[in-house]
């Protein structure tokens, strides 16, 4: 397998080493860059597969250097996070992160998220040059294959994640998964994880999809048990 290279872009010297370190031993390049501007630069200029981003960086935040590597690239993006209110902003914005991890965590964590991150990119990839794969539900049609969903003809921008979510409910139609699933089955963590995560992404998706959101058609929730997608 070709090596893959991880941008670690943390200002504070200490924990970017130890991550250099087990990263390493691992068998991925390493490359680190120790402030906002620097990570920038080199997020665009070495193309790396996976970038490991910290939140509070000097110059420009890790909130900022993901809006901007997101302007041109797809690259799976993990960021770092410290405190509860990054985490809400993390999962809140139309930031383009791919996932987060919070601090401290653990080595065998976080290896176990870029590897799935790293999946996950690869499938995606993939998918670009597999014919089209169309289903229709309702004013729905999806691709499953090459990631694009239309409304009434219309394209939805969807993130990776948000496409994948609505795909595996919608290949399996009117049955329910609990957000443990969901999140085992669709972000790839068999321990890890926070299950907010999996109802951020069902807001954005719907927000995006419903006609109106507080009353969605497709989206559903099953109360104590979790989602499922209702073919119309
Ligand atoms: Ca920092």
């Amino acid at each position: 397998m070709e090596q893959k290279t991880i941008l670690i872009v943390e200002d504070e010297r200490s924990i970017s080493d130890i991550i250099k370190f087990n990263l390493n031993k691992e068998g991925f390049q390493v490359e680190t860059a120790y402030d906002g501007r620097e990570g920038l630069e080199k997020a665009l200029g070495l193309h790396p597969d996976l970038i490991l981003l910290d939140v509070m960086l000097p110059y420009v935040d890790g909130f900022e250097v993901c809006r901007k590597v997101r302007e041109s690239s797809t690259v799976p993006i993990l960021m770092l996070t410290a405190k509860e209110e990054e985490v809400d902003k993390v999962l809140g914005l139309e930031l383009g992160a791919d996932d987060y991890i919070t601090k401290p965590f653990g080595m065998r964590e976080l290896i176990a998220r870029i590897r799935a991150n790293l999946r996950r990119s690869a499938q995606a990839e993939e998918s670009k040059s597999a014919p089209a794969d169309l289903q229709t539900f309702g004013n729905l049609t999806i691709d499953m294959n090459r990631y694009e969903v239309c409304k009434d003809g219309k394209v939805l921008e969807l993130t990776l994640r948000e496409f994948e979510l609505l795909r595996y409910l919608a290949e399996r139609a009117d049955r329910v998964f609990s957000r443990e699933q969901l999140l085992e089955e669709v972000w790839g963590y068999e321990y890890y994880g926070d299950i907010r995560t999996v109802d951020v992404t069902v807001r954005r998706l719907r927000e995006k999809l419903e006609d109106n959101s507080s009353d969605p058609q497709y989206i559903m929730t099953k109360r104590g048990v979790g989602y499922y997608f209702r073919r119309p």
